[in-house]
């Protein structure tokens, strides 16, 4: 039994499904968390931070880990998921913004990322869109994208063809009682062999304790728009006036604007900040200016004290706890199931 169907929970129900395990997921509202908001960026080098090498080091894993779920989802599905593997392109919008990309710069150097100074005047196909004020920036190359919204939809056919079963209701409590996993909605009591909890922001419902892990919202806005491909480029990302902007481009104009990062649990998306992202996008991509504002979506990202993932044994008989992906869930949900897996095989 799986509690949660965002990227986490459906990528890891897939693998469970796929290895021959009957599978319950449990959501009043499937990938309408994080997992909505997300911009799909598989990008390990673009997210360096100090401090996160080991986030770093799983996130390199996860493209090829990407590829083994979609050739699986495209046997059962008949398609297969869409990558763009265009690296990311990194610049500055002003002097104090380049002062900033330089000390990222350093930063990635130390974790060995692959890097390379890339100019208007050698490659102005990678500067397409892209503000004439601009005149280099870094290539960062190995980092990609997916879409989600696609990740998700092929991971319910999938689930579905393995007649795996989604109930679409909160989960109230959970327990254990004669070797076997409880779980509880306002309708009904469900039992399984094991439970797996992936719940992202929200934490642990009622029944289940931790003493090793906690998670925390970390609220994050994108913008959808179209109306400029720069699919065949890479991503951007900008440090603009001290802030963090970025822009990944699908086939056909589809571009995700993104995102805001605060400390707050509430869904509500203010016109200072989707100010601040347009005015941001704008000044650094002034091709935006006619794109097609499509819709805004809004996500708390599960941040763990140390910004880390885990997957934790829980002391309550047969259940264990996946989260903490933070800023990184669509990226690291396939190794996230292999955790599932080996948790299922080794225990059941
Ligand atoms: C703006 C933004 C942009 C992002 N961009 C990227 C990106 O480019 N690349 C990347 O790798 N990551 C990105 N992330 C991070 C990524 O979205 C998250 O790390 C990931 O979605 C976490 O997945 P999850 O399944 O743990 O949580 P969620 O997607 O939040 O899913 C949790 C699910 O659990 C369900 N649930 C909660 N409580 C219960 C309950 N009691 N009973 C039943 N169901 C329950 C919810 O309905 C929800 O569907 C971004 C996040 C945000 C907010």
């Amino acid at each position: 039994m799986v509690v949660g169907g965002g990227i986490i929970g459906l990528t890891s129900a897939f693998r469970l499904a796929v290895a021959g395990h009957h599978v319950t997921v449990f959501d009043p509202s499937p990938a309408k968390g994080a997992t909505w908001a997300a911009a799909g960026m598989i990008a390990p080098s673009g997210e360096i931070a100090p401090g996160e090498e080991a986030n770093y080091e799983l996130e390199k894993q996860a493209l090829h880990a990407w590829r083994e779920v979609s050739g699986l989802l495209e046997e059962l599905t008949g398609e297969s998921l869409v990558f763009g593997e265009t690296g990311t392109l990194l610049v500055g919008w002003d002097a104090s913004d380049r002062r900033q990309m330089a000390q990222f710069v350093e930063i990635a150097e130390s974790f060995a990322a692959p890097m390379s100074t890339v100019t208007r005047n050698d490659s102005p196909e990678v500067f397409q869109g892209v503000s004439s004020r601009i005149a280099s920036g870094v290539l960062m190359a190995g980092d990609a994208w997916m879409d989600p919204d696609q990740a998700v939809r092929l991971l319910l056919a999938g689930l579905n063809s393995l007649g795996a079963e989604i109930v679409n209701e909160q989960v109230v409590e959970v327990g254990s009682r004669d070797g076997e996993a409880i779980v509880a909605t306002e309708a009904r009591e469900y039992r399984g062999e094991l439970g797996l909890i992936a719940t992202g922001a929200s934490g642990l419902p009622r029944g289940a304790t931790s003493e090793r892990h906690s998670v925390r919202p970390i609220r994050g806005a994108t913008v959808r728009v179209q109306g400029l491909d720069r699919s065949a480029q890479p991503s951007i990302r900008a440090f603009v006036r001290g802030r963090a902007f970025y822009m990944v481009s699908r086939p056909g104009g589809y571009c995700i604007l993104g995102a805001s990062a605060d400390e707050r649990a509430d869904a509500v998306l203010e016109v200072g900040e989707l100010q601040r992202l347009l005015r941001d996008g704008l000044d650094v991509i002034p091709e935006l200016e006619t794109a097609k504002v499509l819709e805004t979506r809004i996500g708390l990202r599960p941040a763990s004290p140390t910004l880390e993932p885990f997957f934790e044994r829980l002391s309550l008989s047969g259940w264990a706890w996946s989260s903490g992906h933070y800023r990184h869930g669509v990226t690291l949900a396939p190794l996230a199931a292999r955790s599932a897996l080996e948790f299922v095989e080794n225990d059941s």
